[in-house]
């Protein structure tokens, strides 16, 4: 079974220390999900899982599947299997949903048998049509140029796609944009249950409490000033959604 192994890790961005000692496991077949305020380094976490350059990793380790992952350029991170969802995908015009979605899995393909000479065409097709039943989008999706004047829930649809394409074992979504309105949510969140099984583990990092009425989580940490500070199941979000974080701060300066 694949694991995401995060310990202890550090991480600046312009000298400035962000994430101050964050440890976290993420197994295959697991949701958890990060919450917490704003500015805490939710985003950087997922930006330096993903090998961001001006993330500057200064201390801990990522370990994927065993391998430390610090050293592996953002491709060789998702060929190994980790998918990692831009809060901001770039347009590519010129190369289609479909296009696209073929190369990288034949690229991933390549990774487990270098002498693989790419998924046939009509397979590919089969397999696309399948995924987007699935997930109920419309087949015409597959022709658009990608992320080219893509709303906000159409970018998210091409985010899921690309999750239900490239299966791989660990998913990183950071759903922190502001701009993302509950269609967009709940987009996410339906494809993620849909894909949700004992072969996909799921990191969701996200502001929205109500995100998680969507998405059930088993396990759910709350990241203050760098670190995870508190964890729970399922019922901590709620708890969260009634009470705050207010009292997670207090309980930290008792404890100092
Ligand atoms: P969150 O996603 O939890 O809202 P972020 O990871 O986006 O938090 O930001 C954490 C902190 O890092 C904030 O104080 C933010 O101002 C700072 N920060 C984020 N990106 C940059 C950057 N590119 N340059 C300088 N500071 C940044
Ligand atoms: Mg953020």
């Amino acid at each position: 079974m694949s694991h995401l192994e995060i310990k202890n890790l550090h991480v600046s961005i312009e000298e400035k220390e962000i994430l101050k000692g964050l440890s976290l496991t993420v197994k295959q077949g697991e949701i958890h999900a990060i919450m917490g305020p704003n500015g805490t380094g939710k985003s950087t976490l997922a930006y330096t899982l993903m090998g961001h350059p001006n993330y500057k990793v200064t201390g801990g380790e990522i370990r994927f599947k065993d391998i430390d992952i610090l050293e592996l350029e953002p491709d060789e991170r998702s060929r190994l299997g980790l998918f990692l969802a831009f809060q901001y995908p770039v347009a590519i015009p010129g190369v289609t949903v479909a296009n696209f979605l073929r190369s990288a899995l034949n690229s991933r393909r390549r990774v487990e048998n270098p002498a693989d000479k790419g998924i046939p065409i009509p397979e590919f097709r089969k397999m696309l049509k399948e995924r987007m039943d699935m997930l109920k989008m419309d087949h015409n999706f597959a022709g658009r140029y990608l992320n080219d004047g893509f709303s906000g829930g159409e970018k998210k649809r091409a985010e899921i796609l690309q999750l239900a394409t490239l299966r791989p074992e660990i998913a990183i979504l950071d759903e922190t944009d502001s701009g993302l309105d509950i269609d967009a949510l709940r987009i996410v969140s339906e494809g993620v249950n849909a894909l949700a099984g004992p072969q996909l583990g799921v990191l969701v990092i996200t502001h929205y409490q109500r995100l998680l009425n969507y998405i059930k989580p088993h396990f759910v940490h709350v990241m203050m000033d760098g670190r995870i500070v508190e964890s729970g199941g399922p019922d901590l979000a709620l708890h969260l959604e009634e009470h705050g974080y207010d009292w997670i701060r207090e309980k930290i300066d008792e404890a100092v």
